[in-house]
């Protein structure tokens, strides 16, 4: 009889300094997928779900197919969320008969209203039902919060090494291959956590520019040759989360039993994050020191890139503070556009206006003011969508989107896409759905810290990252109030 694999993917990144709940409607309103549906919205695409079916077509396994969640990056998931999704995995897993192994592809570091930690608790209620014979694999996001329950009850865990992601299909892979040697009876996996005193580091994780990152994935390669190592990764943490085991990870995944060789070889991977902490490949600039240039050097063609790192609805910001909006509205910048904006009363205004209609808008700042004032402005409509796109790549290249009714509007020089739902700005398609074709503009903001250099670092002659320190991802962590992280701890209170 063949193998049995159940597939099940549950993600988010919680930033618990958000007062937006994710709840089953915001699950909805991004990916959520039952059944064979999962096939349909995965295959083909650059995700670890379409890796997962690839490696059960590869193998020969039957795939049982349960659940595929994943929600924009926001505030603590609801317990009603959290039991909808984690129960019908576990239900599945329990009541699927014969089962060889189970595929999970989550993020790590997801953060509900009942427990700090979100796939530990899953993977704990699987390994309560099932035992240890069930082999148990889960893909995680560099950003994920290891902790060592999700070590424990998990027998191999593999992460992304790439920041902007675009190897989410092949650590997916690569974990594939790991759970096919392993139910031939080859290897015995077992995975080892090492994590040291601070919450962020390793450069956030950034591949896109020599620093920690890229040295610390290069000695992995060298440890990776030793025998017996099946897997190293190595994850920056999420530290925009307040609770005990936040901050960057090294793990191990290494044949046999009980080694303390694999132990070893973490925690001096987690040494090594310690030592270069201080180390960061970027500058954060004020908006009126990076919009006084942008509007010096952009031209059409060869943009600079604006890119609003304190709000970044990939990190859970709230994607519509307006600190530098307004700073491109009052610099006069010309022929600039920025994209997206979460706004769906304003966009909402502007379908009932209709095209060409100028109106006055009351822009962004409505979720927290506190992190800016909303823009009284009269605005010109310039275009009007559905919001509906699909992703050009390389990140999550053939995914579709669906932004919500959507509207660009226009105020001076500055084109603005108005969405009803929070995304990042990782894709080229997300002006285009605003119809602006980004290479023809002289300036883009992005509400994105990162992940927007896979699209635009090859079309843009700067990239200028703003952070004043406000917004509820901002890399001035001392001005968030952490309560239940474990203290002492860098950068908070050691130096
Ligand atoms: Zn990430």
């Amino acid at each position: 009889m063949g193998k049995r694999v159940l597939i099940a993917g549950f993600k988010h990144e919680t930033n618990t300094f958000s007062i937006m709940p994710t709840d089953l409607a915001a699950y909805r309103a991004r990916d959520y997928h039952v059944g064979d549906e999962i096939a349909k919205a995965y295959s083909g695409t650059n995700t670890e779900i379409a890796a997962f079916l690839d490696g059960c077509k590869k193998h020969g396994w039957e795939p049982i197919l349960t659940i595929a969640a994943d929600a924009t990056p926001s505030g603590k998931v609801t317990r009603e969320a959290y039991e909808t999704i984690a129960g019908q995995i576990v239900d599945a897993a329990a009541g699927a008969g014969k089962l060889d192994a189970i595929l999970l592809n989550l993020h790590g570091a997801m953060v509900c209203e009942h427990t700090f930690d979100g796939e530990g608790t899953l993977l704990e209620r699987l390994r309560a039902k099932l035992g240890r014979s069930i082999l148990i694999a889960a893909t995680l996001d560099l950003h994920a919060n290891v902790t060592a329950a999700m070590a424990k009850h998990a027998d191999i865990l593999v992460s992304y090494r790439t920041y902007p992601h675009i190897d989410m299909y092949d650590i997916a892979a690569e974990t594939v291959e790991i759970v096919a040697q392993t139910l031939a009876g080859k290897i015995k996996p077992k995975t080892y956590l090492a994590q040291g005193p601070l919450i962020t580091g390793v450069d956030e994780g950034r591949t896109t520019a020599p620093g920690p990152m890229l040295e610390i994935l290069a000695k992995a390669e060298e440890l990776k040759k030793e025998p017996g190592v099946l897997a190293i990764s190595i994850n920056a943490g999420f530290p925009w989360a307040d609770l005990p085991e936040v901050g960057p990870t090294a793990v191990v995944v290494g044949d046999g039993g009980d080694d303390p060789r694999f132990a070893k070889m973490a925690e001096e991977l987690s040494a090594y994050i310690w030592e270069t902490r201080h180390r960061t490949t970027v500058q954060h600039r004020s908006a009126a020191e990076a919009v006084a240039r942008a509007k010096a050097k952009g031209r059409p063609g060869a943009p600079v890139v604006l890119a609003d790192f304190a709000d970044n609805p990939g990190g859970g910001g709230y994607c519509d503070t307006t600190g530098l909006l307004r700073g491109m509205i009052e610099a006069g910048l010309e022929n600039a556009a920025m994209s997206a904006l979460y706004d769906p009363e304003s966009a909402a205004a502007c379908h009932v206006a209709g095209l060409g209609a100028t109106l006055t808008l009351r822009i962004g700042g409505k979720v927290d003011s506190s992190y800016g004032a909303p823009i009284d402005t009269q605005a010109t409509v310039t275009h009007l969508s559905d919001g509906k796109f699909r992703i050009e790549g390389p990140i999550f290249r053939g995914l579709a989107v669906d932004m919500g009714p959507t509207a660009t509007v226009k105020v001076g020089g500055v084109e603005v896409v108005l969405s009803s739902r929070r995304f990042q700005n990782y894709d080229r398609n997300f002006f285009r759905v605003g119809g602006i074709e980004p290479s023809e503009r002289a300036v883009l903001a992005v509400k994105s810290m990162q992940h927007f250099r896979a699209a635009y670092a090859p079309l843009a002659s700067e990239i200028l990252v703003v952070d004043e320190g406000g917004g509820i991802t901002s890399h001035d962590l001392k001005k968030l109030a952490f309560k239940h992280v474990r203290r002492p701890v860098w950068p908070l209170d050691t130096n």
